[in-house]
């Protein structure tokens, strides 16, 4: 069974410029260092890097969470620098902390749930006035009523409920709760970089907020990998995007050619094409094609012998096997062949599929009740020694790949005198029930 992307390591490598920048503030800066002017810069320069790349990439909400970030640290840090100064806190800063730590959870996770719809510029101008409109009349009712709005935020309400788990007030404290369970479950529905960081970023701010002025270096080294969480989960994602197959989830053609640019030595390609593939599509529908791809690029990222498998495009994939001639990659190969010979897959009965989405999962996990279905491939193997250059490889592959056809699909061929490795006289490409 394929693992929640939320278990593959990978999928938290954005984790770690977060993690590096903020032991590295944590390490060398001094706790009066931090009240300094200077220390404005990197949150910002931060903000404005993400902000840019947000914009680039039409993410409205990372956008507006950046500068959420960024501008809750500048009112924080205004009021940490003065406490740092003076040695006492000024006047508004008991009510400027508890406004804070009860809208920054509240605007977090309204931004961060609302999906980005319409046109980018329409998508801002609404989150922004929402925002703006909200916070503008709570500092109107603060300036009137400060003394109520501080008691209001600060008291603890619900007495029955406990209160000694957290360093927050209650109400501040059950928000960032709240936030932090919203935002979770839409990680795990949705798995994506972006989600996680979102989750992680909110966690590290709760972190930080009751400890400010206990250990003022948590202020910018969290708020830093606050940012640099989301800012580095939208490159994490846009390099996917660039190098990734959406549909099958494998590396794609760049990826491809950019191995090949790397390769050394005596190094093999196997170009796989799955067999009448038109027919089947005819025959099943593109949604059935296209579930039959993911599941032959399934089998094909667990390619033995240090293979890496890429779609190469349409119902083409390739296997690259670094530092290996062809000879040593024919089992690799075969044993592909032979498993995808050997899956059966079900299809889902689409005419009678429930619209119900509880319902439907419930039909999908009794099997699905349409027909069995089977697909071979027929694969090409060359290696380096047939050309220098990878297009050449590449184009030998391709050649051993139509001998493959030719004598009759669902075999392996390797070039250099097309010699046949493997044949399964079975070319089966649909069974029944
Ligand atoms: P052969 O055994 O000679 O390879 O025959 P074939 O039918 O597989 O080859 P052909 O090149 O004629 O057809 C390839 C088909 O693959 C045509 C196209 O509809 C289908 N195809 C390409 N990309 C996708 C995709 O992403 N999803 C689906 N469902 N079908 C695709
Ligand atoms: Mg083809
Ligand atoms: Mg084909």
């Amino acid at each position: 069974m394929a693992h929640h992307p939320l278990r593959q390591p990978v999928h938290y490598l954005f984790v770690l410029p977060a993690v590096l920048v903020a032991l590295v503030l944590w390490v060398s800066l001094e706790s009066d260092d931090v009240g300094r002017a200077g220390q404005r810069i990197l949150p910002w320069l931060l903000a404005c890097l993400g902000a840019g790349l947000a914009l680039m990439y039409n993410q409205v909400r990372t956008l507006c969470l950046l500068l959420l970030v960024a501008l809750a640290f500048a009112v924080l840090h205004q009021d940490l620098g003065h406490y740092l100064r003076d040695g006492r806190v000024a006047a508004l800063t008991p009510l400027r902390f508890h406004a804070i730590s009860t809208w920054l959870p509240l605007l977090f996770a309204i931004h961060a749930l609302w999906p980005e719809r319409g046109r980018r510029r329409q998508d801002l101008l609404l989150r922004a006035t929402i925002s703006g409109v909200a916070v503008a009349v709570f500092i109107l009712l603060a300036a009137q009523q400060p003394q109520g709005m501080h008691d209001l935020l600060s008291n603890r309400h619900f007495p029955w409920l406990p209160s000694d788990w957290n360093a927050l007030a209650q109400l501040p404290a059950m928000l960032f709760l709240l936030a932090t369970v919203a935002l979770g479950w839409q990680a795990w529905r949705q798995p994506r970089p972006l989600h996680t960081a979102m989750l992680l970023a909110l966690l590290c701010l709760w972190w930080m907020l009751p400890r400010i002025f206990l250990q003022p270096v948590l202020l910018p080294a969290l708020s830093v990998a606050a940012l640099l969480l989301m800012l580095a989960a939208t490159l994490q994602e846009s390099f996917h995007m660039a190098f990734g197959d959406e549909l099958t989830g494998l590396p794609g053609r760049r990826a491809f050619n950019e191995t090949l640019k790397r390769a050394t030595g005596t190094y093999s390609i196997a170009m796989i094409d799955v067999d009448h593939f038109k027919k089947f599509n005819d025959t099943h529908g593109h949604d059935t094609g296209d579930d039959v791809l993911k599941l032959v690029a399934s089998r094909l990222s667990r390619v033995g012998d240090g293979g890496r498998a890429f779609r190469y495009g349409g119902e083409e994939f390739a296997v690259v096997f670094l530092d290996r001639p062809a000879s040593a990659c024919v089992d690799a190969v075969e044993a592909l062949r032979q498993g995808i010979e050997q899956s059966r897959m079900q299809l889902r009965d689409r005419s009678t599929r429930s619209r119900d989405d509880t319902l439907g999962q419930q039909q999908r996990g009794r099997g699905g009740g349409g027909a069995v279905v089977q697909v071979t491939v027929s694969i090409g193997l060359a290696d380096s020694r047939v050309d220098p250059r990878p297009a050449g490889v590449v184009k030998a592959a391709d050649r051993a790949l139509y001998a493959a056809k030719q004598e009759g699909r669902n075999r392996v061929c390797a070039h250099g005198g097309q010699r046949v490795l493997a044949v399964r006289g079975s070319h089966a490409q649909t069974a029944s029930r």
